[in-house]
């Protein structure tokens, strides 16, 4: 058993994934298994096709729509599976009957997740790969030569594990564009409506693993097929307003909350990305003026607000960092095991204080070796 004494109190959070919370949701949260005030009855005991939840999943809604600006064009679906579900459900409805290959963004270990699953259902191009350069650049629109004949195009905008985001939709407007927004979700504006299809698993910027929020335009579906297995057919789910069989009530409720913080306390994604770019910006400063002490895994001009990748000098000295990192109340800093290396998650609700107490540590760190050597 783990005795409460030996975790330190307020440790900070910066893991990958699932990762921080905001501190007001997690008393809500708290409150909410007790007994959630309008029910008398814990958020764990509550049913899926009682009146409180469907206001719950129409909230969560509207929330959504009103912070990407959605028209009533867009279907916004709560589902489970995870992004990895996503990976497949969008090649298995769109490359029914086609016989141009979709077209990929090959940018780091998440997208080779997506092209590999997608392979299997149809036919698929990379028209970039970012692979020659260890991930650690992003493709400039003109160096991917684009079909608009394509069914589809697929591209991640945050790839999680190497800390690479593009800075503006990719692709053209004639091809359906179709994103993974698992790790950047509602972290800044995102010209949602260029898209035909987002989607975004909730653990990283919106709530506990368990629910994916996925946005589709209502005429990309026109054409799905209909012998797919129902639960992985979008109308199912469509049709039964995210509620076809029991859905993950808990992590959707989360995501209720995730959202009107978002709305009410931050007042909006236009806000939210500006605390996301300080957060950012912090640890980035610190990186270059640390004379190669921290070498940052991404290029300059592709680096991800949402996830900070970078090296010391030797292994060796990673692990003494993140053991100390650890000691003084900091979590979740190791780079994904694909990596390795340090990688510092600044998630939506990881808060600026946070990541001034984090560059503090790395200061004083880098100091404390230099004095040694
Ligand atoms: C973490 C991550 C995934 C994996 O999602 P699951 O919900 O575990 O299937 C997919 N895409 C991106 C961009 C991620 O960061």
């Amino acid at each position: 058993m783990i005795e409460p004494s030996m975790i330190p109190a307020n440790r900070l959070n910066f893991s990958g994934g699932p990762g921080a919370l905001p501190e007001s949701v997690l008393q809500q949260i708290q409150q909410a298994i007790a007994v959630v005030p309008e029910t008398g009855l814990s958020i764990l005991g509550i049913s899926h096709r009682s009146d409180w939840f469907a206001a719950v999943v129409r909230e969560a809604e509207d929330n959504i729509r009103s912070l990407l600006g959605l028209g009533a064009d867009y279907h916004v679906l709560f589902l489970q599976g995870g992004a990895t579900q996503q990976f497949a459900m969008v090649p298995l409805t769109l490359l029914h009957n086609r016989s141009e290959p979709a077209e990929y963004i090959h940018s780091g270990y998440w997208s080779g997740k997506a092209i590999a699953e997608a392979s299997r259902s149809g036919a698929i191009k990379v028209v970039w790969s970012g692979a020659a350069d260890h991930f650690s650049r992003l493709p400039q629109a003109d160096e991917l030569d684009l079909s608009p004949a394509a069914p589809y195009f697929h591209y991640i905008s945050n790839e999680t594990v190497e800390g690479l985001q593009f800075r503006q939709p990719m692709g053209l407007d004639a091809v359906p564009r179709v994103c993974d927004m698992s790790s950047d979700f509602l972290s800044r504006p995102s010209e949602a409506e260029r898209f035909s299809l987002i989607y975004a698993h909730a653990q990283k910027n919106l709530g506990p693993a368990g629910v994916t929020v996925v946005v589709v335009r209502d005429s990309l579906l026109q054409n799905s097929p209909t012998h797919l297995p129902a639960f992985l057919d979008y109308h199912s789910h469509i049709k039964a307003h995210s509620n076809y069989n029991t859905p993950p009530v808990f992590a959707i409720y989360v995501v209720l909350l995730v959202t009107r913080w978002l709305l009410r306390d931050i007042g909006g994604v236009g806000n939210m990305a500006r605390i996301n770019q300080a957060k950012a910006a912090l640890l980035y400063g610190l990186l270059d003026q640390s004379e190669g002490f921290y070498r940052g895994h991404a290029d300059p001009a592709d680096r991800s607000l949402m996830n900070v990748a970078f090296n010391l000098a030797s292994p060796e000295m990673e692990k003494r960092f993140l053991a100390d990192a650890l000691a003084a109340g900091f979590h979740g800093l190791a780079g994904h095991r694909s990596l390795g290396g340090i990688r510092a998650s600044l998630y939506n609700a990881v808060t600026l204080s946070a990541v001034e107490e984090l560059a503090q540590f790395m200061t004083d760190f880098r100091k404390q070796h230099i004095a040694n050597n």
